[in-house]
């Protein structure tokens, strides 16, 4: 099996045509249709991707079906599995400069956040692949004369449902653990963000995947992605996106009696105490929502402050807030463009109705002088104090606003906490290490930080929500659970 050629060929003038990598082969949509890649900082069409189908997303379906039960990849043992992955990290590190370059031109984030994103991506790969064999299975006490085992099992094909917003480490998190289970993956990015995840499909044959391992096709949600989520052929779902189209997963997954991950949105708070240390909090709570424009499931986008220091905390927020920037990618400022026109929309929308709602508008961020007109730029917003029913309080904007909002006790921080439908991420700021315990375990959701808000990329740290957040857990070693069954072996040797 020859690799493809890695570069992508060039496609009409100044856009370049990517393929779809099914059973090793660089290969477009089977009726020839594709869709434009568009760079949010200036609305540019750059590059083109298949516009797949059911055709497409049958293939590679089978190619997987193929590697996982016939193929070379099935008759790896995991520690040849894991040495794999961790070449593809390899590969992935090695390319930091490249492939962020490309992540930020196909999303908007500035470059630095795009070289952190592979390198958050190598790591995971490095991770699952020095984790692969070391997923072991256990042994039952049980009658006399009998030993019963227990073996962890890949499920078969698993498919990754991937959003725009990060998506080289939702695939590292997601792939590289269900790849060092044993599994044949089939990968359905989103049609904003998909180059990188193409790149990463190469790099692995490169570095030695059998074909039909790793497969990625490239589409519409409602064309590539329906016909993925709801195949007869597929044995598990790994779905990381909005609660809307996650109930439609949910509903396919259930047709089909297979079993599914869901990583959704999140309205995650971060609760000061007046004994907080500002001067250590204030930067983490501007940066928890101006991190990727906001557009990040676990943004910290409710700021919750004892009533005795809401003035004081608000004010440092707002000084900070303003000094926000906003560029194009290659600036490298703090925040890029909006995914889409769609989103930037969405995003002037809550400030509107904010606005007309009469909450007070704190500061602004800034948007550099000369953006490109074509661009998707919005002024991050800080909005506070909000009501509790507040749009603002309880729906996820997925962009740059944060909202401010006092809370009178202990009790009355964790109710506001845990009271939206969400329940991802939680923040807990406090000189008090007993009341951080307390409040860490009152919290309705899959993390909580104390004094911190995110950290190291969070590859090791078991991540998911509870509510309208999703179910079952991605990343850290306990993921390799979800991209595995247990089999029990009862064996009667008396
Ligand atoms: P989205 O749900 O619109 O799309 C996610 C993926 O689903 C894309 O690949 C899309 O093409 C696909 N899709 C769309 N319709 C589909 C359908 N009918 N059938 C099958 N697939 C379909 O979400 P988005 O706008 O790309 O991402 C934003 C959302 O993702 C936010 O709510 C955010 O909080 C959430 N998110 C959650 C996590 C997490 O780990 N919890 C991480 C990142 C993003």
């Amino acid at each position: 099996m020859n690799a493809p050629t890695l570069q992508p060929q060039p496609a009409t003038a100044g856009t370049t045509a990517y393929a779809n990598i099914v059973d090793g082969r660089r290969v477009p949509a089977a009726d020839g249709r594709t869709l434009d890649s568009v760079c949010p900082s200036d609305g540019a069409v750059f590059a083109t991707m298949p516009r797949s189908g059911r055709a497409d997303v049958d293939a590679a379906v089978a190619a997987a079906r193929v590697a996982f039960e016939t193929g070379p990849w099935g008759r790896l043992t995991a520690t040849e599995r894991g040495r794999l992955l961790v070449r593809l990290g390899e590969a992935v590190a090695a390319r930091v400069d490249e492939l962020g370059a490309l992540e930020a031109q196909d999303t908007g984030k500035p470059l630095s956040q795009g070289r952190a994103d592979m390198v958050a991506a190598a790591r995971y790969f490095e991770f699952y692949g020095t984790a692969a064999d070391k997923l072991h299975g256990e042994t039952i006490p049980f009658l006399n004369g009998y030993t019963v085992a227990v073996t962890r099992e890949p499920h078969g094909v698993t498919a990754h449902i991937v959003p725009w917003n990060y998506p080289a480490q939702i695939f590292g998190r997601s792939v590289g653990a269900s790849l060092a289970c044993g599994n044949a993956c089939v990968v359905k990015p989103a049609e904003d963000a998909c180059l990188s995840l193409l790149r990463f499909a190469e790099l692995a044959l490169e570095v030695g995947f059998p074909p039909g391992a790793l497969n990625v096709v490239t589409g519409l949600g409602e064309e590539a992605g329906a016909a993925l989520a709801s195949h007869s052929g597929i044995d598990f779902i790994s779905f990381t996106g909005s609660p809307e189209v996650g109930t439609l997963i949910q509903t396919a997954a259930a047709r089909n009696h297979i079993g599914c991950t869901l990583e959704l949105g999140g309205k995650s708070p971060q609760i000061v105490v007046a004994d907080a240390d500002l001067d250590a909090a204030t930067p983490v709570l501007v940066r928890a929502i101006v991190q990727n424009g906001g557009q990040t499931c676990s943004a910290g986008s409710r700021v919750l402050i004892e009533r005795s220091a809401y003035d004081r905390v608000a004010g440092l927020v707002a000084e900070r807030f303003a000094q926000v920037r906003v560029g194009h990618h290659l600036m490298d400022l703090d925040l890029g463009a909006m995914i889409n026109a769609g989103q930037k929309a969405r995003v002037e929308g809550f400030v509107a109705h904010a606005r007309a709602d009469g909450l007070p508008m704190l500061a602004e961020g800034r948007l550099a002088p000369d953006l490109p007109a074509g661009g998707f730029y919005v002024k991050p917003s800080l909005f506070g104090p909000v009501p509790r029913g507040n749009d603002l309080a309880q729906e996820e904007v997925f962009g740059p606003v944060l909202s401010l909002m006092p809370f009178d006790d202990e009790a009355d921080a964790v109710r506001l906490a845990n009271g939206t439908p969400y329940g991802l991420v939680a923040g807990v700021w406090t000189a008090d290490a007993r009341r951080s315990m307390r409040v860490a375990r009152a919290m309705r959701c899959g993390q909580v930080f104390v004094n911190g808000y995110g950290a190291g990329g969070g590859i090791e740290l078991p991540f998911g929500g509870v509510k309208k957040s999703g179910h079952g857990r991605e990343k850290g070693f306990e993921a390799l659970y979800e991209f595995s069954a247990s089999r029990t072996i009862v064996i009667n040797h008396g």
